[in-house]
């Protein structure tokens, strides 16, 4: 074993769902997400991009979803990350971008699919999914 600050595998899966759905669901700020980004490892920020970028496709973005999300995240509607996900159909592959554009790209697609899941959270979902990202308030106590 090598002294990286790699954490990697289910671990890292973990950590990223929370994040990702904690920004979602405005539990934490796009800001404080992006700053948990940075202080992954090149490697691991790689692999949050692959799995971010999954589950912005398996909320099924709209191209108005999409432009919502790039306005929301604070990024230039002209950089690479930006333009990607606003191809109809949106583009995969952020984690082949230059490692210099991996926060851009992490925080469109964070902002994105905040967009697409809080419109299935109060569509489809309404309250009673059985989503287990949906119920991150839960654990804080109700309302
Ligand atoms: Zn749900």
């Amino acid at each position: 074993m090598t002294a990286t600050s790699s954490v990697g595998g289910a671990d890292l899966r973990r950590e990223a769902d929370r994040v990702v759905n904690e920004v979602a669901q405005e539990l934490r700020t796009l800001d404080e997400g992006a700053a948990w980004f940075c202080r992954l490892s090149p490697a691991d920020r790689r692999e949050v991009l692959r799995l971010v970028g999954g589950y912005a496709m398996q909320a099924h973005v709209t191209a108005a979803d999409s432009r919502a999300g790039v306005a929301r995240s604070g990024v230039r509607p002209t950089a690479n990350p930006a333009v990607m996900i606003c191809m109809d159909p949106p583009r995969s592959g952020f984690c082949g971008l230059p490692a210099d554009e991996h926060v851009t790209a992490f925080r469109v697609l964070v902002a994105v699919f905040g967009v697409a899941d809080t419109r299935r959270r109060r569509t489809c979902c309404k309250g009673a999914c059985g989503h287990a990202w949906h119920h991150l308030s839960a654990a804080a106590g109700e309302p």
